[in-house]
């Protein structure tokens, strides 16, 4: 039910029309590039990993603006291949595992300070594992190893504060112990390797190398909040306009909230917002 008066704007009427045209004037701005988070972003957040997918109407919006942008780019804590599986545009470039790797055109780049971390990370994981199986959790909780970074996720446990007390001690020992780090995001714990490489340095990398003189990225955790503040900083510096966005509900972090230009709400949300970009030429002058 709609409760608010932006929530009613962006259902009855589309997205917000001053949030439109704001997008629509820096993707004008050429080389411009879109880039967005996917889960909780362009795909509703799910019970389990495995069972979240990407709508076909947020395929066809992305597919249409591949072919109007120098750059669409996804940048997922997922595996850059399962990101790829998930949104299966061609002519995209599927950044993954927070940065770390990219796949685009069938080619895997992995960031090489990452890779030298897997055997670290897979030992960790295997550590978590058997001690959840052990634990209270070990029907709730699931442990996802996507090559170069991991994710304990409690999504399932029917008290998440509960768990985390449990999972943050474990996964924080394991992390110390193989020299990796942690972060945690919306009913998730992600263990990454000791490098200095997130959705911020991806997202500044990507306007760097394509010279972007626009650019717009949609988020919904702590993570994408790097991104955000890298979009920002990019901005300050001049050269390069850009709008965060960010994809609220309930869960949102204040954080989330509090380094974004613009909100639009849920996945049906961006998902308005995508379509409307995707569905008029961007080199009209927009209303
Ligand atoms: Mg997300």
């Amino acid at each position: 039910m709609a409760t608010g008066g932006e929530r009613e704007r962006e259902t009855e009427g589309g997205p917000d029309p001053v949030l439109l045209a704001r997008c629509r004037a820096v993707l004008r701005r050429a080389p411009a590039g879109l880039l967005s988070d996917i889960d909780g972003t362009i795909s509703a957040i799910a019970p389990t990993p495995g069972d979240a997918f990407v709508a076909e109407g947020i395929k066809e919006s992305l597919r249409r603006l591949t072919e109007q942008l120098a750059l669409v780019a996804v940048v997922s804590g997922r595996a850059a291949e399962t990101g790829r599986t998930m949104v299966g545009v061609d002519g995209l470039l599927y950044v993954g595992n927070h940065g770390m790797e990219r796949l685009r055109d069938g080619v895997r780049t992995a960031h090489p300070a990452a890779a030298a971390s897997e055997a670290a990370l897979g030992e960790a994981l295997a550590e978590i594992g058997t001690a959840l199986a052990a634990s209270p959790l070990a029907a709730v909780a699931l442990v996802e190893h996507k090559g170069l970074t991991g994710t304990v996720h409690y999504r399932l446990a029917p008290n998440q504060a509960a768990a985390l007390e449990i999972l943050g001690p474990l996964v924080a020992g394991a992390a110390e112990t193989h020299g990796l780090r942690v972060t945690p995001g919306r009913a998730i714990l992600e263990l990454r390797p000791p490098v200095h490489v997130d959705k911020g340095t991806a997202v500044a990398d990507l306007v760097a190398e394509h010279g972007l003189r626009g650019a717009i990225f949609l988020g919904d955790d702590v993570t994408d909040v790097d991104a955000f503040r890298a979009l920002r900083a990019a901005r300050a510096a001049g050269e390069v306009e850009t709008v965060a966005i960010g994809v609220v509900g309930a869960e949102t972090p204040a954080t989330v909230r509090s380094s974004v230009d613009a909100t639009v709400t849920g996945v049906e949300g961006a998902a308005a917002l995508l379509a409307a970009l995707a569905g008029a030429p961007l080199g009209e002058p927009g209303p």
